[in-house]
């Protein structure tokens, strides 16, 4: 058995990486692409759990508004260039039918994070912040008191930390199944005690350390019933590794937003392995993220059916991308910040994922 397991691994492997060596971009065999529109589910949002992937241009900005309403945003994008990542945040909240955030969550101290909050809260109203925790420096941004001058000015000093553990609240709406906000990493800490089992997907490579603040992000696990989706923000690899080795803490998601924008140094093979993401969402530009090695892996990953991206990665070559009618912004310029939507339908077991561009849905069970 286990012989036949390693055989077909292997066998899956090679029919991947042939698919994107000969540069057939439909993964056909590998990348189960329904093209088929008839089992797209009708979404009844003042019921759904919907969440928009805006396009931040290789930055960070998820919103999700809660079957009962409420809003959680996890970052703001970067600040600057005319308030263009606030506007767009603002665009997706008129389009979800809000007008202000609920819970808003700063992954990490990057300006592609958490930039852009003095602009958006210049904006719309926010109620609550969260972060990893306050610093004092950051060698790895040389601006930083000014950036972070900025962030407390915008949240008045008043921001909850989140440790591993910890839950934001969120209200279950009459007729939907519970719905949890959970925190799985701080600070470089992570979650215990979900998983007492060996992980078979663990390797023992011993990753990079990695001193940025990548390393603190805030993780958050989202479930509707059944229902799971994982944002690790732009969590390294050392970090990520203890949330899944020895024992796998988490378990299985049904949707993964594909960490720090698609970058080599995260999402490796074992993590992968370990959460069994049935679609992932990569939050890249048209020139950053989106590495080939990440596209291969998730390619590799059994359970894996599609992958969404919110621009072309333009430096690599169309096999090393997903296909066209999976991503959101084909061309740098002009850019149109077409974004990704998901609706989650609990009654349903079944989410269904929407390219802005094409407006064409696909809709995938839950596990
Ligand atoms: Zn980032």
């Amino acid at each position: 058995m286990r012989l036949r397991g390693i055989l077909l691994v292997l066998t899956l492997s090679l029919l991947c990486l042939t698919t994107l060596a000969v540069g057939k971009p439909d993964f056909n065999g590998i990348w189960v692409m329904d093209k088929s529109k008839a089992d797209v589910i009708p979404v009844d949002h003042k019921r759904a759990l919907d969440i928009y992937f805006v396009d931040v241009e290789g930055g960070a900005a998820t919103l999700i508004v809660t079957p009962a309403g409420e809003s959680v945003l996890i970052d703001t994008g970067w600040g600057g260039f005319d308030g263009r990542d606030a506007k767009r945040i603002r665009q997706a909240m008129r389009q979800a039918g809000i007008t202000g955030i609920d819970h808003l969550v700063v992954t990490h101290y990057h300006r592609d994070h958490y930039g852009g909050v003095a602009e958006l809260a210049g904006l719309v109203p926010i109620k609550r912040f969260y972060d990893h925790g306050k610093m004092s420096s950051l060698t790895d941004d040389p601006q930083f008191a000014e950036r972070y001058g900025a962030y407390q000015a915008a949240t008045k000093g008043q921001t909850t930390t989140l440790k591993p553990g910890d839950t934001i609240p969120l209200k279950s709406a009459a007729g939907a199944p519970p719905i949890k906000l959970l925190c799985v990493a701080s600070h470089s800490a992570v979650i215990s005690g979900g998983g007492a089992s060996a992980n078979p997907a663990c390797t023992p490579d011993a990753p990079d350390e990695d001193s940025s603040d990548n390393a603190r992000s805030v993780a958050l696990l989202l479930k509707l019933g059944d229902f799971e989706f994982l944002n690790l923000a732009d969590l390294s690899w050392n970090v990520s590794k203890r949330i899944i080795c020895p024992a796998n803490q988490i378990g299985e998601v049904d949707l993964y937003q594909v960490t720090h924008h698609g970058g080599n140094i995260n999402n490796d093979p074992a993590l992968l392995r370990s959460l069994r993401p049935t679609v992932a969402v990569m939050i890249n530009g048209p020139r950053k993220g989106g590495h080939p090695d990440t596209v291969k892996w998730l390619c590799e990953t059994p359970s894996f059916k599609a992958l969404y991206q919110l621009h072309r990665n333009i430096q690599t070559t169309a096999e090393q991308n997903a296909p066209d009618e999976f991503i959101a912004n084909l061309d740098e310029q002009p850019d149109e910040s077409y974004m990704i939507m998901v609706s989650v339908d609990a009654a349903k077991r079944a989410f269904t994922v929407t390219n802005g561009r094409t407006k064409e849905g696909r809709t995938y069970q839950f596990k």
